[in-house]
């Protein structure tokens, strides 16, 4: 299994490779030259536990690790202490209708599937290509991802990271889970500025070759756990084939019938984990991309323009508030048979306009597989309190924009095939604005707002929010944006 660039077919990299590289150094994303094919693996898969299809389908795409680094991966990332009730439950809502929880790691949210992964795959591909350096993480945040990572990269061997944070810019929950992170390798920040800021700040840092060079000369050298790494995305597979085989499993299909996926998006990488599983053979029928307000994505897959110059909205999904969305490169590079020279020519213009066109051939295989819809706040917020009078049953706001969308699409469309819809968060993750959609008084302590949520719903809090409550803030540094290298080099002895 080769590797090579969404804007550079040139490339023949081993998996290890691109993930210790993380991006291509021309700006491409790096994408298997082939996509395997799960063949009679499906079949033998049936009943198999997470860990065993992790190791099966993982394996396919890692073949420069043996079977054992393979196994030994999965076993760290996926144990069982961090996912006490298993990677991917799954809940049945009515007769189409099953909802995929991917929230049950040590941050209540879907980022922990890959963040879990990420660290393990980083320093396994370390050893196997690495030059012996110390692995430094940076990541800028506005909440989801940084914890994930901080929990993924905490204490594994040969890793550092720091974390950047808007110190005005993210929930009292994320600050709290940032400030009390445990682990010998850590550090948080927070930022007098906003997510811009600390994204432009860690930037200026990868980019600065003195920086670079000091770091280096102390036997450390930057990463980035970002989403565009593939050792991101390559764990988010998993769950599609594990789903499926749930759903063979619950008797919802027969084995080789569709099942369609609604995912609740922003930087496209969980729906192109779906898209890669189908084309690995996994029976996939529509692939439905749920959008909050910022709805540049279902304005692309309906028609074909891809325009980030609109009005950016803060929404109560905040996770998909995003303009942005890079894995699309990917999708584009895979819809068109590996075309890397149309990438580039459509990134260049992206970058130039900020949009870009496709039509064509491109664009009916896209209509082909993707289905795609929008929802408010106010509908997420209805959507939320009549799931929960219906069926009992609780989701976060991110997901109650999948399930309104998957309700259009049904309404739309009259589909009857047996859904997957992936919900991404815990609602306690989310808490105020999901106990607002129910119609309750918020209160201002957050764990009073926890505690009420649980009194209304009957759905226990979440044991790693639960015991946020009785810890000690331990990072409360907070620097300018342009002191955040110096923040870095201090806490770091460079
Ligand atoms: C990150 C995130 C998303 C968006 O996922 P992408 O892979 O970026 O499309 C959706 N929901 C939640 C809760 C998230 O944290």
């Amino acid at each position: 299994m080769e590797y090579c660039s969404t804007r550079d077919r040139a490339y023949h990299k081993s998996a290890a490779e691109v993930i210790l590289q993380g991006i291509s150094s021309e700006g491409g994303l790096f994408i298997p030259r082939q996509i395997p094919a799960l063949g009679d693996l499906l079949e033998q898969l049936r009943g198999a536990d997470y860990r065993t299809v992790a190791r099966a389908v993982m394996g396919l795409y890692l073949t420069d690790f043996t079977a054992a680094e393979v196994a030994d991966c999965v076993a760290a990332a996926y144990d069982d202490l961090s996912f006490p009730e298993g990677a991917a439950p799954m809940s049945a809502l009515g007769e189409e209708m099953s909802m995929l929880e991917l929230w049950h790691g040590p941050t209540c949210a879907f980022k922990d599937m890959a963040l879990q992964m990420l660290p393990v795959l980083m320093s396994a591909s370390n050893k196997k290509v690495g030059d012996g350096k110390e692995i430094v993480i940076l990541v800028a945040t506005s909440g989801d991802t940084g914890k994930a990572a901080l929990e993924g990269f905490k204490d594994v061997p040969g890793t550092q990271i720091a974390v950047f944070y808007p110190e005005e810019g993210v929930s009292h929950m994320q600050k709290r889970q940032m400030m009390t992170q445990e682990g010998q390798n850590v550090q948080v920040f927070g930022v007098k500025g906003n997510f811009d800021d600390c994204q432009t700040g860690v930037k200026a840092i990868f980019t600065d070759p003195a920086a670079t060079q000091a770091f280096l000369d102390a036997g450390k050298r930057f990463s980035s756990a970002n989403s565009i790494n593939w050792g991101r995305l390559l764990p988010q597979v998993v769950y599609y084939v594990y789903a499926y085989l749930q759903q063979v499993e619950q008797g919802r299909v027969q084995m080789g019938q569709p099942v369609n996926f609604v995912v609740p998006t922003g930087n496209f990488g969980n729906i192109l984990a779906a898209y890669l599983a189908g084309e690995m053979g996994l029976p996939v029928g529509k692939l439905i991309c749920a959008s909050n307000q910022n709805c540049v994505l279902t304005e692309f897959l309906q028609t074909g323009r891809y325009d980030r110059n609109r009005p950016f909205y803060t929404t109560i999904s905040p996770s998909m508030d995003i303009l942005i969305s890079s894995n699309l490169e990917r999708l584009i590079y895979l819809l068109s048979g590996g075309d890397d020279a149309l990438v580039r020519r459509l990134y260049g213009q992206l970058a130039k306009d900020g949009t870009f066109t496709v039509d064509g051939a491109l664009l009916e295989r896209l209509r082909a597989q993707f289905a795609a819809g929008c929802a408010t706040d106010d509908e997420t917020a209805d959507t939320i309190r009549a799931v929960f009078e219906r069926y009992g049953y609780l989701c976060d706001t991110h997901t109650a924009v999948a399930v309104k969308v998957y309700r259009d699409y049904c309404r739309d469309t009259g589909d009857t095939t047996p859904t997957v819809v992936v919900s991404t968060a815990s609602p306690y993750k989310f808490a105020g604005s999901v106990l607002a959609a129910l119609g309750e008084r918020c209160p201002d302590d957050d764990f009073a707002v926890l505690d009420a949520l649980q009194a209304v719903s009957g759905v226990p809090v979440p044991a790693p929010l639960a015991a946020l409550q009785g810890k000690k803030d331990r990072f409360t540094t907070v620097c300018a944006p342009a002191d955040m290298l110096a923040a870095v080099r201090a806490a770091l002895g460079v």
